[in-house]
């Protein structure tokens, strides 16, 4: 059983969106293009991370671009891809202070140390099991949330440098801005990080990887790319804002929202409709009823802003409720059954995760990522219900 409202997810889109950015990678740097980790955080940012991780793992086995590095969030991220036999490394960005180790040793994660008392506890759990266990050490350099602060190196590093038992393999920081071209904390944070590349044999770090480059920074600056890229975004084809998509790099769109129309009515001038009558009818309308609401991921706010597609026209949504939307269809001969297409593509239109992340105000991460788990994903290229 597929309900009305339901997720479709590009498993060859996806796949094509990996191999353009690394041709586009390979374009620049032709002699040592940047590898890739693949960030499948947050349930690959609402697509399903075993599917795709799967299907990213199956690329880079078939050549199509062979250093793949998975990236997620949490050590229960990490362990769920494990467990659905996903063999490819595995860095987990997030802190490890308040964590269960375990999973790091028993799953071959790769952690990120951000602190002295991360260090510590992964030294003390490694020194338990004995082994040597590779790391990524985070550098703050402005965003002030997870990371070593950069001024502070030489005293607090060597907590991790000296260490028996953790392995430094890569070191990266992250950016706060990247999507603000004119915000000055984008190069500042750069060159902090890149006075810590300079100084990295003061601070025993040595043959290390470093990286630094989400999405925005990939397409917005090439020398961000150091040895890897860190793209998420990118990958489910949306580039982010205000960014263009850049020359020769086609990106397709991997998660479509589909529904029904599942009821249609006549509204009276002067009728309201939905809670709070906050919406007036200052004509005689024709409503549509389409079984997705805030539940399924659809923005409140969307009220009266956004718009869905029906018979590939544009049908203005009217007000948005936990399970179903009710949107404008008195330009539009709708009809129960009727396929509606909420993110996506139908006839020569499309609405995609920018357009509707602009028109609630905020970032098409949100977007992608708010799509609810009572939302059935079907896979274009295998049916996997995770
Ligand atoms: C989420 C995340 C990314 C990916 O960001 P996009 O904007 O989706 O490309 C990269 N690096 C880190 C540390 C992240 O947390």
């Amino acid at each position: 059983m597929v309900r009305p409202t339901h997720a479709v997810v590009d498993l060859d889109g996806l796949t094509a969106n990996y191999v353009a950015i690394g041709r586009h990678l390979a374009a620049h740097e032709a002699a040592a293009p940047p590898r890739i980790i693949a960030v499948v955080k947050a349930n690959a940012y609402g697509h399903g991370s075993v599917p795709v991780a799967r299907a990213l793992e199956k690329a880079a086995a078939d050549g199509l671009n062979t250093s793949l590095i998975l990236a997620c969030a949490d050590i229960e991220e990490g362990v769920e891809l494990r467990r659905a036999g996903v063999t490819a490394p595995i860095l987990v960005f997030g802190a490890l202070s308040v964590s269960d180790l375990e999973g790091v040793f028993d799953y071959r994660l790769t952690p990120t140390v951000s602190s002295p008392s991360a260090a510590e506890a992964l030294e003390r759990a490694a020194t338990l099991r004995g082994v040597r266990i590779a790391v990524h050490v985070k550098i703050d350099t402005g965003m002030n949330r997870f990371g070593f602060r950069y001024d502070n190196l030489l005293k607090t590093l060597p907590q991790v440098t000296a260490s028996d038992h953790i392995a430094i393999e890569s070191v990266y920081t992250h950016f706060a801005t990247a999507e603000q071209e004119k915000e000055p904390l984008f190069g500042l944070q750069q060159t902090r990080f890149e006075k810590i590349r300079s100084d990295a044999s003061d601070l025993n770090i040595e043959n290390v990887c470093w990286h630094a480059a989400n999405s925005a920074a990939l397409i917005r600056d090439h020398s961000t790319w150091y040895d890897a890229v860190r793209p998420g975004l990118l990958l489910y084809g949306v580039v982010p804002s205000p960014f263009e998509t850049p020359l020769g790099m086609e990106l397709r769109a991997v998660m479509s929202l589909r529904t029904r129309v599942v009821a249609e009515k006549g509204m009276r001038r002067g009728e309201t409709a939905g809670y709070g009558a906050r919406f007036v009818a200052n004509r005689p309308m024709r409503v549509a009823v389409i079984p997705a609401g805030y539940a399924d991921g659809m923005d409140l706010r969307l009220g009266g802003r956004g718009s869905v597609l029906v018979r590939g026209r544009r049908a203005p949504i009217i007000t948005v409720s936990m399970d179903s939307t009710t949107i404008d269809v008195t330009d539009i001969s709708a009809h129960p059954g009727d396929d509606v297409v909420v993110l996506g593509e139908q006839g020569d239109d499309r609405i995609d995760a920018r357009e509707i992340a602009a028109s609630v105000g905020t970032i098409p991460h949100e977007i992608l990522c708010r799509i609810g788990s009572r939302i059935q994903r079907t896979y274009s290229r295998e049916t996997v219900n995770p």
